[in-house]
Parts: structure tokens; sequence; C-alpha cells
């Protein structure tokens, strides 16, 4: 049985010393505002794991209050993969998409792609990282907020 899933997330921006996105370090001159390390993209691909398997959304699995600002999201992504896992969900692709205006991915994107690949255990050739910016309109194009939309294709037993 095949199963889509589908996650997105939204970080506003703050002055800081780097971001962490798909698991990787960025230094740039912005921090994220978030109760974890703010990992935008992980975020979005944590729902999008939980949706193919029908196992709801992040807020449920990990709350905030039992989230501070210390929390790897790698972690959270491990922990959710095995409940999907679990579930008898086998990964296929994963597209991602990151949408910020004023820190250029370009350059990041197959180290972002290498990690998540890696993370999740599958071949690069199965993970797509874009980046896009928002020619300056709404929250992401002002330069106040970053997000990220992650789909998946997958099977399920
Ligand atoms: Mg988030």
């Amino acid at each position: 049985m095949f199963k889509i899933g589908f996650g997105t997330d939204l970080h506003l921006l703050r002055p800081g010393t780097g971001l962490r996105l798909g698991g990787v370090d960025i230094p740039c001159e912005y921090g994220a505002v978030a109760h974890s390390d703010g990992d935008v993209l992980l975020h979005a691909l944590i729902d999008a794991l939980l949706g193919a398997a029908g196992l709801g959304d992040i807020g449920e699995h990990f709350p905030e209050h039992a989230i501070t600002e210390d929390t790897d999201s790698v972690l959270l992504l491990e922990e959710a993969y095995r409940l999907v896992r679990e579930a008898g969900v086998t990964l296929g692709n994963v597209d991602c998409v990151i949408d910020m205006e004023v820190v250029r991915l370009s350059k990041w994107k197959p180290a972002i792609r290498a990690r998540v690949a890696a993370l999740l255990a599958i071949p690069e050739r199965m993970v797509n990282v874009k980046a896009k910016t928002a020619e300056g309109v709404g929250a992401v194009g002002e330069g106040r907020a970053m997000s990220a939309q992650v789909a998946l294709l997958a099977t399920m037993d």
C-alpha cells in the first residue's frame, strides 16, 4: 500500500549566530525562535513521516513543555522514525523545500541532502532538497521567518 506523507513548519528568525537545517549547522547572522534547536526542515520531515504512518503530528509526540532550546531535533527525528518504521512504513523518496530569504542556502543543499539521507538510512538519490526565496513578500520574504515543506512517498505493510 502506497502512503503519502506531507509536513510543514515555520519558525521566526532573530539575530543570532547560526541556524540548523536538516541537521546541518549553517553559520549566519540569524537564529531560530523555537522551543528546540528550531530545525524547521527536520520538523516538517517528522510531520511528513508521521503523516505517512497515520500517527498524528509532532506536537502530539513531542509537546513543547518536554523540549528545551538545547533539544536536538535529530533525536526527535530518530524517535519519530522508529515509531513510523514500527508501524510498518518503508520510505521511498523524500522531497524537501526550504523557504528562506535572508540566508542563501544553495551551497548548503548538498550537505543537507546527505545528512537527511543518512538520518533516514536511505540513498541520497531518494532525497531532494530545494531552496526558495519569497520575492520579498510575507514573513519569509521580509526576513522575519523561514519555513519548510516535505513530501514523501512510502509503502506500508
Ligand atoms: Mg518547528
